[in-house]
């Protein structure tokens, strides 16, 4: 039975993200956007406190199970918060998003490891923010490619070499892992066959302090400013197969596919937030703001504007939910999440452009965010693949 109607614990958990996202993560946000070297804004008491105050509240491990220490919030409930932390700070809510990555691998990794184990027990105590994860999949030289099984086949340049009993790892990831720079425990992705192109990939979730591992600087960007992205380097890195989470073989693309099912739906929400929050200074702006002696709200291209606005919002949230939904109840669909991402980063880009429209001349300026919006909802058409790939790789699927 589909409803919309939030249940009580996860209605309260929605008021008290929102309220958090106003007091910390909003002017945080705001103020890393400002800081012109990426490294000055990751290494900021601003960085410090935002982390720790999530982590204190528990944010990090809201989804993680309870057995595991997590917090064992209901289905759902990761739509909710993430939209709440976009329309505050998709940069932010962006960290937060690939922040328990690992940990979430390591409370369903049974007796592998023990770095899993030692990993999760120090995540859901973390008040600090000091652990968080990344997963590293492009590379300098293959982006899109990372979707192509096809022919001819393709396979990425960082390379697994078996030796002895370990793997030796060597190569580079692009300057674009998200939390790339900050991230002490990394999802890599890396070829082992390159005979048979991408799946030949091998997996590791591995310590992102292993000797020979090293980040290039913080990616300077256009927008979600608040998100450190950086190249991660292997050099002759020694892996225990202890450490390897999925072989190469046809499983690889199973497992990517639901990774990508999972951030699509996620980079669609974080573009429903960023719409959002466009949309709330826009509707406050025009309402206060008067020309030819009447607010801007009542001259009817605003009017219908801001109404506009507010369909596309709602209609992108509504396939979302139903993506959300259908992960939840264990049947994740790719084409439906890609077909929600899609249509939101679009919408976010069209929404919060038409809002610094309605901001006139004071929409460009940095007296008001919305011109940040603007920056952040550009990026969420390339993340976890662009636009056009995505859809491509949806409507492939739909053709069988
Ligand atoms: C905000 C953000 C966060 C990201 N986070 C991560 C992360 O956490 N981890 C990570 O590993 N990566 C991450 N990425 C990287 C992202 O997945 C890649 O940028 C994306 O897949 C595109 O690859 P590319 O940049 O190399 O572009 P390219 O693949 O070089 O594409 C360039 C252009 O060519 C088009 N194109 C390419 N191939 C085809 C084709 N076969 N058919 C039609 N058109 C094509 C593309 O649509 C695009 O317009 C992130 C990127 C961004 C912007």
């Amino acid at each position: 039975m589909v409803d919309f109607a939030l249940p009580e614990e996860v209605r309260k958990i929605q008021e008290m993200t929102r309220e958090f996202a106003r007091q910390e993560v909003r002017p945080a946000g705001i103020a890393l956007d400002r800081v012109q070297d990426p490294e000055d804004a990751y290494t900021s008491d601003t960085m410090r406190r935002v982390l720790a105050r999530a982590y204190d509240v528990g944010f990090h491990k809201m989804n993680l199970p309870k057995e595991a220490g997590g917090l064992g919030a209901p289905p759902m409930t990761n739509i909710i918060v993430q939209e709440e932390m976009a329309v505050a700070d998709a940069g932010l809510a962006s960290h937060f998003l690939v922040a328990p990555m690992i940990a979430g691998m390591a409370a369903t990794a049974n007796g592998r490891h023990p770095f899993y184990r030692e990993y999760l027990d120090a995540f859901v105590a973390d008040t600090r923010g000091a652990h968080s994860g990344a997963w590293a999949i492009t590379e300098p030289d293959h982006g899109s490619d990372l979707f192509q099984f096809g022919q001819p086949p393709i396979h990425m340049d960082t390379a697994a070499v078996r030796d002895g009993d370990d793997y030796v790892i060597n190569g580079h990831k692009s300057a674009f892992v998200s939390n790339g720079w900050m991230a002490d425990a990394l999802l890599i992705m890396v070829s082992e066959d390159p005979g048979q192109g991408m799946e030949g990939t091998v997996t590791f979730a591995i310590p992102g302090n292993l000797p020979g591992i090293s980040r290039g600087k913080p990616l300077d960007k256009l927008g979600l400013r608040g998100l450190n992205q950086a190249e991660v380097f292997f050099d002759n890195v020694r892996v225990a197969p202890e450490f390897m989470v999925m072989p190469p073989g046809p499983g690889y693309r199973l497992m990517l596919e639901r990774i990508v099912t999972g951030g699509n739906t996620a980079v669609g929400t974080l573009a429903v937030g960023v719409a959002r929050a466009a949309y709330e200074e826009a509707l406050a702006y025009a309402r206060q703001r008067e020309q030819g002696g009447r607010r801007i709200c009542e001259h009817d291209t605003v009017k219908m504007t801001l109404f506009n606005a507010y369909r596309r919002i709602e209609g992108a949230r509504a396939l979302l939910w139903k993506s959300s939904w259908l992960i939840a109840s264990g049947q994740p669909h790719l084409p439906t999440a890609m077909a929600a991402r899609t249509m939101a980063s679009d919408m976010a880009v069209r929404v919060t452009s038409d809002m610094v429209q309605i901001f006139g001349g004071y929409g460009i300026s940095k007296e008001h965010p919305v011109e940040k919006f603007y920056r952040d909802a550009k990026l969420l058409q390339i993340m976890d693949g662009t636009n056009e790939l995505v859809s491509l790789k949806a409507a492939d699927q739909l053709i069988g």
